[in-house]
Formats: C-alpha cells, sequence, structure tokens
C-alpha cells in the first residue's frame, strides 16, 4: 500500500539529450508549463547553448565567441544540467549511457520519457581530402578556428616571400550557398577587406574570395529574385559566386571542382554535408535521409517513451508524407524551437491521457545577411533587402536569442564591431596534432632548408626525397611508397633541416607533430632504437649530415622533449 503511493507519487522523469534548439526550447517549456509533475534532465556534452546564426559573425570577429553562447545552468534555471558524452541509449531498460567527467566510466541515467535531439553532423566522405582539409561551420570551436585560420594566413601572407604561396594564402573558398554558407563567405569576406589596413603587404585586388554552390542558383530557399540580389551584393564586394559547380576534391594546397579547374588554396570552408549523427546512426532505429522517422506527434515508432525532434528527426508534416522534402520538417532553428515547444504539450499531454497533437507548424520566412550591412529578407510573404533586411535581421536574432545578459553581449559586440576596427588578435589554436594530409601530384611536401614539423608515414600514393649538401656536392634520393616515413632522420638529431620532398602521385599522409612523435620515440626505447638503425641503413649513419646546418637541435626544440 505505502509503496504503491510512492510509486503515484514519484515524478516522471523526462531526459533531453542535446542542447540545441530543440532540446533547449523542449526542457524550457516543460519547465514552465508543469515542472511539479516532471523531473526534467538535459545532458549534452557542453556546458552552453549555441547560438548556429550567430556563427559566421564568431568567424568574422564581430562577435566574441564566448558571447553566442548562453550557459545552460543560466538559461534553464529549473532544468537538471549533466555536461557529458550520450555514448549508446538502452531502449528495453530505458537508460541513456553517458560518459562524464574525469572517471571515464560509463553511467546508466534513466529515464521515463526520452527526447533524442542530437542534431545532425558534418558528413564530407563522399568529397576526397575534404574531410581531412576543409574547415567546417557546425559548432562554437569551427567558428573560432575559422577565425583564426583567417587572420593567420593573412599573418603569413603579408611576410611571404613565395608568390604561389602567398597566392593560396590569399584565396579562400566556401563551399555551399545555403545560409550558413552565404553569411560565412559574406561575414569573412568583410573581415579581410577591413582587416587589410594592418597588413602593407597585401593589396586588396590580391585576396580571392569564392563561393562553390552544386545548385544553379545560391539561396535556394529564398525567392529566386532575392538570391539574385544577394548574388549581386557578394560580388561588388568581390566574391566570385559560382554556381552550377560541385566539388570534387581536396588536398592541402588546392580544391578541385567538378569542372576539372583547380583553385589553389590554404582555406576551403564546408558548409555541406550533413550528415547523421555518430550516436544517431548507432541507434538501430529507422532512419531517413540521415534523420529518425518520427509520426507527427514526434514519437519513435515501436519505442515507448521515446521522442525525436529538431534536424535529428524527420517529422512529417502531412497525413500521408510522399518521398519529398517539402513533406517533412526541415532542419532549421525555426522549426526546432517549436517542435520542443509543441512536443513538451504532448508529453504533458501523455501524462495526463490526454490526446497527442500532430506537430504543425509554417515557416514565416527567412533571414540571411551579406555582411558590409545588407541582408536579405522575406518575412510573411514580404520581401525585404538591403540595410532595412539587414536591420530585421539583426533586431529578429536579438529577440529571438535567449537570455537577457546574451542580448545584451550580442548588441555591445555589434554596437563596437560598427564603431571600431575589426579585432585581428590571433590566438593560436592547435590543430590535431596527428593527421591525415592529401597532396596532388606535383606538390611539393618540404622543401630543402625547412625546419621539420613532424613525422610522414606514406599511407597511399609515393614521395620522393632529394638531398644535395652544396658543401659536400652529395647528393641523395629515396621514393618513399605507403607504410615507408620521413621526417625521423631530422627530428632524431642527425640534422636540423630537410631536404626535398616531392609526390610523385596524388598522395596521403599520416603527419604526426614534432612533440608527440619525440615524446613517443622518448617513451618507447624499442621506437627509438627503430629510427636510429633505420637512419643508420637508409642514410648512412646517424650522425652524417647531408643537410646544411647544425647536428645538434636549437635549445627551443631540444626543450621540447
Ligand atoms: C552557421 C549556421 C547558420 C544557421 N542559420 C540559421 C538561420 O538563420 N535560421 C534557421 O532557422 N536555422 C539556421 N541554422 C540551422 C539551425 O541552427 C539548426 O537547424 C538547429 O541548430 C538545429 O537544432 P537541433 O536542436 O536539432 O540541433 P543542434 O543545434 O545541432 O544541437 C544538438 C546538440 O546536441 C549535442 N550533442 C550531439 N551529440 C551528442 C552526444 N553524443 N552527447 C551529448 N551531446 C551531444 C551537440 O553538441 C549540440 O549541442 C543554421 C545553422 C548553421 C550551422
Amino acid at each position: 500500500m505505502i509503496s504503491a503511493k510512492v510509486c503515484s507519487l514519484k515524478k516522471k522523469k523526462i531526459l533531453v539529450v542535446g542542447a540545441g534548439f530543440g532540446g533547449v526550447f523542449v526542457a524550457k517549456e516543460l519547465a514552465r508549463i508543469n515542472r511539479d509533475q516532471f523531473d526534467i534532465e538535459l545532458i549534452n556534452n557542453n556546458n552552453y547553448f549555441v547560438f548556429q546564426p550567430l556563427l559566421p559573425e564568431v568567424a568574422a570577429s564581430t562577435i566574441h565567441s564566448s558571447d553566442a553562447v548562453v550557459p545552460l545552468r543560466q538559461l534553464l534555471r529549473n532544468v537538471q544540467i549533466r555536461q557529458a558524452e550520450v555514448m549508446g541509449i538502452d531502449f528495453a531498460n530505458k537508460t541513456a549511457i553517458v560518459v562524464q567527467g574525469f572517471r571515464r566510466i560509463p553511467l546508466d541515467v534513466p529515464y521515463d520519457e526520452l527526447v533524442i535531439a542530437l542534431g545532425m553532423s558534418v558528413d564530407l566522405k563522399r568529397f576526397p581530402g575534404l574531410p581531412e582539409h576543409a574547415l567546417t561551420m557546425k559548432n562554437l570551436s569551427d567558428a573560432h578556428r575559422l577565425r583564426t585560420h583567417v587572420i593567420s594566413c593573412l599573418e603569413m601572407a603579408d611576410v611571404a616571400t613565395d608568390a604561389d604561396l602567398k597566392q593560396q594564402l590569399l584565396t579562400f573558398v566556401v563551399v555551399g550557398a545555403g545560409f550558413s554558407g552565404v553569411e560565412t563567405v559574406a561575414e569573412v569576406n568583410e573581415l579581410i577587406h577591413r582587416a587589410l589596413r594592418y597588413y602593407p603587404n597585401i593589396k586588396h585586388e590580391e585576396i580571392k574570395v569564392y563561393l562553390i554552390e552544386y545548385a544553379p542558383r545560391i539561396l535556394p530557399t529564398f525567392p529566386a529574385d532575392l538570391a539574385a540580389y544577394a548574388t549581386k551584393r557578394l560580388e561588388l564586394h568581390g566574391v566570385e559566386v559560382l554556381t552550377g559547380i560541385g566539388t570534387k576534391s581536396a588536398t592541402s594546397t588546392a580544391i578541385e571542382l567538378s569542372d576539372d579547374s583547380i583553385i589553389p588554396t590554404r582555406t576551403i570552408v564546408a558548409t555541406i554535408g550533413n550528415g547523421p549523427n555518430p550516436l544517431v546512426e548507432t541507434l538501430g532505429l529507422d532512419m531517413h535521409w540521415g534523420r529518425i522517422k518520427t509520426d507527427r506527434f514526434m514519437r519513435v515508432p515501436g519505442h515507448d517513451g521515446v521522442w525525436a525532434i529538431g534536424d535529428a528527426a524527420e517529422i512529417p508534416l502531412v497525413e500521408q508524407p510522399a518521398e519529398d522534402p517539402a513533406h517533412y520538417a526541415p532542419p532549421t532553428a525555426q522549426f526546432a524551437v517549436r517542435e520542443g515547444r509543441q512536443l513538451a504539450h504532448n508529453i504533458l499531454a501523455k501524462a495526463k491521457g490526454e490526446g497527442l497533437k500532430p506537430f504543425a507548424y509554417t515557416s514565416k520566412g527567412s533571414l540571411a545577411s551579406l555582411g558590409m550591412s545588407k541582408a536579405v529578407a522575406e518575412v510573411y510573404g514580404v520581401k525585404l533587402s538591403g540595410t532595412l533586411a539587414w536591420l530585421l535581421w539583426r533586431g529578429f536574432y536579438l529577440s529571438f536569442l535567449p537570455g537577457f545578459a546574451s542580448k545584451v553581449r550580442v548588441l555591445v559586440n555589434w554596437l563596437m564591431n560598427l564603431m571600431m576596427p575589426p579585432n585581428i588578435v590571433l590566438i593560436q589554436s592547435s590543430l590535431p596534432s596527428t593527421r591525415y594530409i592529401h597532396y596532388r601530384k606535383g606538390d611539393k611536401v618540404l622543401e630543402p632548408g625547412m625546419l621539420i614539423d613532424g613525422f610522414y608515414t606514406v599511407v597511399k600514393g609515393e614521395l620522393k626525397l632529394t638531398i644535395d649538401n652544396p658543401e659536400t656536392g652529395e647528393h641523395f634520393e629515396k621514393v618513399f611508397g605507403p607504410g615507408e616515413h620521413f621526417g625521423e632522420r631530422v627530428l632524431l638529431k642527425s640534422a636540423l633541416r630537410t631536404g626535398l620532398v616531392v609526390a610523385l602521385e596524388d598522395s596521403t599522409v599520416l603527419w604526426i607533430s614534432q612533440r608527440d612523435f619525440t615524446r613517443l620515440t622518448r617513451a618507447f626505447p624499442y621506437l627509438e632504437e627503430y629510427f636510429k638503425d633505420y637512419i643508420d641503413r637508409t642514410f648512412g649513419g646517424p650522425d652524417r649530415a647531408f643537410a646544411p646546418g647544425s647536428a645538434e637541435r636549437p635549445p627551443e626544440l631540444e626543450s621540447l622533449r
């Protein structure tokens, strides 16, 4: 008797996984409409909510990265927040398996109702070289990395002595001309041109910015005349808009397009390739176009108490949906917010034993910023372009931004940006210390006299090393194929600088940073022995200096050990 009473008093546990627009708004609405009946927990891998439409402005230095996000604990005061990575879901036992904190021991978090709002991720696998060499625009670190990358390209170009390298550094390519591609190219282009006054060795004419779109026109969700206006504005500010052209492949120094043309560049930003969230993909749920199939009430069929919303979910908008994207809720913030709110009411209705309401919403319009205080907008069927649209864009996003403090911060950033020069402070963010690099046939991987930056293992293709010692007249050549490696001779003290390494065919190498390689060989004496022996056999003795320069490492490199 007592236990039955305790059970009936027990609050239902609503677990929301993913704190994007969908997850945040369902949790917020649940807490608002019936906080006494539910225990609401929100799990996200970061402790903040990212306002994705502002990411291009973070990349352009207009908004400071920490001002485009809102801490979840401040945003959702009546919701339990858990910063953790969701690793799996056990539908039979109604638990989410998470990993959190220092002790990376999987932990079960139980639920009565589960909301999957994990969004989508970027999948560039269809384009060889793009996953390794393209920057993406999905989260805060992407935007921060793009900003850092663009500024460091300007820094390097300003002092570059090689004309080809300078042109590569000053060429910026954005792939995909939906909202995010157009806004990214516009904002980054504005940052570059505004920053040039501080880079005396770079002329405006040397900057090349491309927007590549496979469809016949940019902004496919906008009316054709607004898209045409946007194209004209971008071109007016020096952006070359290439439509009807796809991307074929990429290397560290170029992008190849579907018409076989090659654009030499050190900056490729990919805003294409929406793919399923990697966790969602493993859940064994019915998927379509990379999204979880739901019914019109946002329930996941076959799994009692499981719901899905936002980009991760494919929610039908009509009774009998056909193979037509227009029959499903599109992956936009506008829809994710409404889905979240509606779902909160459906969860409450289910708890009360009342009927559920199918999701229904019609887009109120679209807005896209074009930089330089211009935008395009279509709101309630009214089309606007130019400064008025830009003011509307800013006003709309400001009102939409959750939290008073974040509204004030963004407003201050915008005002500062209007009055002050752009912030070009370069805070180096480190690239992964192990990564794949693709080279096209003929690319120079290392040039004679370069200070080595890491250890290279050939995964695919062939590369040729040539070392000439002008003092002794000695000449050395070696071709490296898959499984062979280079760079160790320079890193392991026998010489300071490299020879010439050229790709004999399209090749891929696995690169390990100098610091990690030295640590690895120090930690594993067998490895160090292997390399010493290898250098001995290949180059004729570890202390034989083929390349000019001291055999000793300079103190700053020694300190890395
Ligand atoms: C640059 C850019 C500009 C955009 N501009 C607009 C616009 O102007 N208008 C518009 O309507 N839409 C716009 N969008 C689209 C919009 O932002 C998305 O549709 C929306 O964010 C989707 O919300 P969501 O909640 O489904 O997913 P997301 O916002 O992607 O949130 C998913 C959350 O889940 C977390 N997560 C994922 N996997 C795990 C895991 N295993 N464990 C824990 N947490 C996890 C992620 O970190 C993230 O916080 C834009 C998108 C981008 C990238």
